[in-house]
């Protein structure tokens, strides 16, 4: 399945992000022997875990809800954390990160899916939070992109609708608050079920774990 993902890819430039959560670390280590090098997982323990066990060139990302109390375990070593969801979030991030003298590079995460469940910003407390003095002064996080999660729903034209929204969201923000910063790039968007409508939409990073671990 790696071969037909990275394949689908490809036309695009787009990155795969292994989503390896729940998944054991034999088989994130025959992925790794594949040539696969970005993993995303969910819960922090099995994150920590995960990383000491495993080769240190993996690029883990974190792609689930995050607690501001649990952002401490990972500042050492995350590479890229999806689902930054508030102001106070990003600033624990930021302040964490400088205890280990890294950059750590984020995505906004945007509600744009239906369901009630689902985490995310939206566009005015993005905003808010873009021109704040707090935001300002981060030096510790690079904001590099968005990342948005579709109704899980079989209806393919409200999927598409909701990646259109967030692909918006990401040229509305480029325009009015990262013209000069080339790093404001990702778009964070598909996962199993929905990469493809994604891609057409202007995905940068596929999350994909089930269509690809079994
Ligand atoms: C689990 C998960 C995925 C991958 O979902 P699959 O349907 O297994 O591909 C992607 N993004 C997030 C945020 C997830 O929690």
């Amino acid at each position: 399945m790696l071969n037909k993902i990275l394949s689908d890819l490809k036309p695009y430039e787009a990155k795969l992000v292994a989503v390896s959560k729940t998944r054991p670390k034999e088989a994130i280590q025959a992925m790794y022997d594949k040539g696969q090098r970005i993993f995303g997982e969910n819960r922090v323990p099995e994150l920590v875990e995960k990383n000491e066990a495993l080769p240190k060139d993996i690029e883990w990302h974190l792609i689930g809800h995050l607690q501001s109390k649990k952002a401490k375990a990972i500042a050492g070593f995350v590479s890229c954390i999806h689902s930054i969801d508030s102001q106070k979030l990003l600033e624990v991030v930021d302040k964490e990160a400088a205890k280990h003298d890294r950059v750590i590079d984020v995505l906004l995460q945007f509600k744009i899916a239906e369901e009630e469940s689902k985490y995310g910003f939206d566009l005015e407390s993005v905003k808010h939070l873009l021109n704040s003095d707090a935001y300002k002064s981060m030096k510790n996080i690079r904001v590099s992109g968005v990342m948005g999660m579709a109704t899980f729903t079989d209806d393919k034209d409200q999927v598409k609708n909701e990646f259109q929204n967030l692909k918006k969201i990401f040229d509305h923000l480029r325009e009015s608050h990262f013209a000069k910063d080339a790093q404001f790039k990702e778009i964070s968007m598909g996962m199993s079920g929905d990469y493809p409508i994604a891609l057409k939409e202007g995905s940068t990073m596929v999350r994909v774990g089930s269509l690809l671990f079994r």
